[in-house]
């Protein structure tokens, strides 16, 4: 391991531009649980029923109860872990120009990132879905579940459900950022969630360098990883990031 952190870092540290591609694996270890994989929601709940639009517009109330309302809950009290602050880090060194993110838990932002593209949207806002109307998160009132807009609408994330279609921006933006890096850092996702899950590719065909981080392979690591960082992001990121500082200060 110490000899592929050092082969990514040199790669890393020699690149033009970096982008990086994050799943709910990078916010594990700040305390949301993923939906896949060891530990992950889904092993209690069944996505479908709850994470699709259909469920949403059908039974509002179940959805809030079952999902959001437990949501807010953790992602109130979630900080940015060594992962989040890493790509930080990187950011600040003038190498990292871009996330794309998954996730819709706002660390990223949290952590210092600057340029973050949230592919899935975000949890911090929620909208009306008669009028539309936007309200902060920590606003809303939840002693009635669901929760109501001033117009009596119903307030839902301004997330992406399943059955919904990604915002026409944030997908454009995130090919043309795969398309132009010569480095993509895929950290703690299964890349089984299309669109996103394109991206990598998107990248690979444009001669970018595919660098994953995840403590499991993935449907990525033997198809386009160039390098596979097995281990979690708490604890690869703060070695990655120590080793490109090492190559990039004066000798
Ligand atoms: P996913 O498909 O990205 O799978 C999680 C991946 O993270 C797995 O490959 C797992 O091996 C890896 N992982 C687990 N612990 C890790 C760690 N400590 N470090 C690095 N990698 C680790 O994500 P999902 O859970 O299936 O979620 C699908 C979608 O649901 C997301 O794309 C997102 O829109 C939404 N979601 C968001 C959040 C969030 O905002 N934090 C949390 C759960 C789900
Ligand atoms: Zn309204």
């Amino acid at each position: 391991m110490p000899d592929l952190i050092e082969k990514a870092a040199k790669q890393i540290s020699e690149a033009k531009s970096v982008v990086a591609l994050t799943g709910a694996g990078i916010s594990v270890e700040s305390g949301i649980p993923p939906f896949r994989g060891k530990g992950g929601l889904w092993e209690k709940i069944d996505p479908m029923s709850v994470a699709h639009i259909d469920a949403l517009k059908k039974d509002p109330e179940m959805v809030w109860r079952v999902l959001i309302k437990s949501m807010k809950l953790v992602l109130d009290e979630a900080r940015p872990n060594a992962g989040h602050i890493g790509l930080a880090e990187l950011e600040k060194l003038g190498i990292l120009q871009t996330v794309i993110t998954q996730n819709v838990d706002g660390l990223h932002q949290m952590a210092g990132n600057s340029d973050v593209i949230e592919f899935h949207g975000t949890f911090a806002w929620q909208r009306c879905m008669e009028c539309n109307q936007s309200i902060e998160t920590s606003q809303v009132d939840m002693t009635t579940i669901p929760p109501q807009c001033a117009c009596g609408g119903i307030l839902r994330p301004d997330a992406v459900f399943f059955g919904e279609m990604i915002p026409a921006e944030e997908l454009m933006r995130s090919q043309k950022a795969s398309a132009n890096c010569d480095i993509m850092i895929v950290i703690g996702t299964s890349a089984m969630v299309e669109p996103a899950a394109s991206m990598p590719f998107v990248a690979k065909n444009n001669n970018a360098v595919i660098i994953e981080i995840n403590p499991e392979p993935t449907q990525l690591t033997t198809r386009i990883s160039d390098l596979s960082l097995m281990g979690s992001a708490g604890s690869i990121m703060p070695r990655l990031v120590k080793a490109v500082q090492k190559r990039l200060e004066p000798l």
